[in-house]
């Protein structure tokens, strides 16, 4: 086996949003990083891909929105260091059912993290939005001025291109294998399926959808993360609504909770579409997806919900114009997981992975985390505890929730 190059601080594995935020918060402490990725770089098998991702605080757990709110800060940061943007600020909207426990958590966590909230009903609501979301009955909702859409592509490159103008290394092609202790350098060593050896000081695993996988080779330990298929759609504004739609217009990004969940973005990337997509999808092996069949379970309930919340008259509902297949990587609780591997690796591998399909607008935040469990062994700043691997040995449910799940998982495609 080739030994390649350098020694290096901390060897990345996985060039998502995850490991591109990590290999730059490495670079930028001054530390040697080294980012390997499996495809080439920015392809669409993984789950960063494509070109919206909603950034919101609002969380039924009370856990996310302090993360969120520094990532807001870090991903305003990285614009100003690159020069361009990749984040278009809106005010975000969640509505449901006034009686769902998830929308209630999330409105309450507001206060206690400083987020500006204005809960509405259906007659409130009758002016905003340019008067095209109307709320059904029993229905309420809730407007925060932290809301925005992220081009996600975009912004992995962005993260990437700062990560190299620091000084970090990053290589395509480069897929995995194994990892091991290096017991002469005192490190860990990192192989890869083409034959290269790299050697470094820690590792961290942001392999995304293909964690389990790769944790079950390198440590023998089975990461309750379910790869889910999913689909994103894209719907025909009727002609003459499509600036009502726009973020111009004071659109927001928006969250549906109840049956289905349903989440979209205002109208930015396709002119005349808009992105209304149900929150769930079909267990898949990542490396073995069907392309071809499995949306309609995903589609079919959205038909419903634009007829009954958006304006009549204003979106063609009867099938999506466009669709667009991504990964969700489901642990059981929908909670992240950030932690040290443990086991004879002890403190010198770290695992991010499970970002169960809410991940992307915390990589920033995910990024400086990583980088500090990497080069300090601990983290400043942020309550870890319930994002532990652990939790899954205490119960295999993870984390214990006094509210509902939201994603919904398709057996059958
Ligand atoms: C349709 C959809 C909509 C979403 N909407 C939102 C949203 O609105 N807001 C939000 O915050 N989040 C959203 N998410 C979730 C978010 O996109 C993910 O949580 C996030 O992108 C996960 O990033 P990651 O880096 O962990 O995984 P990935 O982006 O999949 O990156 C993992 C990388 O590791 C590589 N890899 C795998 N195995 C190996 C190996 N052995 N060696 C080397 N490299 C390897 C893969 O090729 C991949 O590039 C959405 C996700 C989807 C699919």
């Amino acid at each position: 086996m080739e030994v390649c190059g350098d020694w290096f601080d901390v060897i990345v594995v996985g060039a998502g949003i995850m490991g591109s935020c990590t290999a730059y918060e490495v670079a930028k402490r001054g530390h040697k990083a080294l980012l390997l990725e499996k495809f080439d770089f920015l392809h669409h098998l993984g789950s960063s891909h494509g070109e919206s991702r909603t950034i919101r605080a609002t969380y039924p757990e009370d856990y996310y929105a302090s993360m969120v709110l520094e990532s807001y800060r870090l991903w305003e940061e990285a614009q100003s260091e690159i020069g361009y943007r990749v984040l278009t600020r809106t005010s975000h909207f969640d509505m449901g059912p006034a009686a769902n426990k998830s929308l209630q958590c999330a409105i309450a966590n507001c206060e206690p993290n400083s987020i500006n909230a204005r809960i509405l009903d259906r007659s409130q609501l009758h002016d905003m939005f340019s008067g095209v979301i109307q709320l059904p009955e029993q229905w309420i909702g809730v407007e925060t001025d932290v809301g925005g859409v992220i081009k996600p592509t975009k912004a992995v490159a962005m993260f990437q291109a700062l990560a190299i103008r620091r000084g970090a290394v990053l290589r395509d092609h480069m897929e995995v294998k194994d990892i091991g202790r290096d017991e002469a350098g005192g490190g860990i060593w990192v192989s890869t399926a083409s034959g290269e050896r790299f050697r470094g000081r820690k590792c961290v695993l942001t392999v995304g959808a293909w964690m389990r996988k790769l944790v079950k080779e390198v440590s023998g330990l089975d990461l309750p993360i379910q790869p889910l298929h999913t689909t994103v759609c894209y719907w025909k504004i009727k002609e003459g609504h499509e600036d009502e739609f726009s973020p111009k217009a004071g659109f927001p990004t928006f969250a549906s909770y109840g049956e289905p969940y349903v989440y979209g973005t205002p109208s930015m990337e396709f002119p005349g579409l808009i992105k209304i997509a149900m929150h769930g999808g079909h267990p898949c092996d990542p490396d073995r997806r069907d392309w071809a069949s499995g949306s309609g379970v995903l589609v079919d309930p959205v038909v419903p919900w634009i007829e009954q919340v958006l304006l009549p008259g204003s979106v063609e509902a009867g099938k999506p114009v466009m669709k667009q297949a991504c990964l969700y990587s489901m642990t059981p609780d929908g909670d992240f997981i950030i932690d040290f591997l443990g086991g004879e690796f002890g403190k010198d591998v770290v695992v991010a992975g499970g970002f169960s399909g809410h991940g992307f607008k915390m990589g920033p935040a995910v990024g400086r985390i990583l980088a500090e469990m990497a080069i300090d062994g601990k983290v400043a700043g942020f309550e870890l505890k319930q994002f532990r691997l652990g939790r899954f040995e205490e119960d295999p449910k993870g984390n214990a929730k006094e509210f509902e799940d939201q994603v919904a998982f398709h057996v059958n495609p």
